[in-house]
């Protein structure tokens, strides 16, 4: 999200030259009007590349499988299973995973999707 937050603040000083630019050499001498041009033109480039920014979806969930693995809630020994990634949940960088056997995983999965 950090890294999203950065493009995004670069992404606004892009429109610094526009805004420049048109307040510089737009024939009508008013500030007002030169900045509506000037964020009218801005607003054409950057809804494109806001769109590009702030895209990423998750159609589909990322799992991760472990063999020979200790559940987190039961402490059954089994192959585990984890969920990395959805559209709403996101534990990437987790440094500590939790694994968790098919049974324990179904219910985390349950209680992650209806919140
Ligand atoms: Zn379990």
């Amino acid at each position: 999200m950090l890294k999203k937050y950065a493009l995004y603040l670069f992404r606004w000083q892009m429109s610094t030259p526009i805004l420049a630019v048109v307040i510089a050499l737009f024939p009508v001498k008013n500030e007002w009007i030169s900045a509506i041009v000037a964020n009218l033109i801005g607003g054409l480039i950057f809804f494109w590349v806001d769109r590009l920014i702030f895209r990423q979806q998750y159609i589909f969930d990322v799992w991760s499988v472990e063999e020979d693995v200790t559940c987190a809630d039961c402490g059954t020994v089994c192959r585990g299973y984890r969920l990395v990634k959805s559209k709403t949940y996101d534990k990437t960088n987790d440094k500590n995973p939790k694994f968790r056997c098919e049974s324990c995983s179904k219910k985390k999965y349950d209680s992650i999707k209806n919140k």
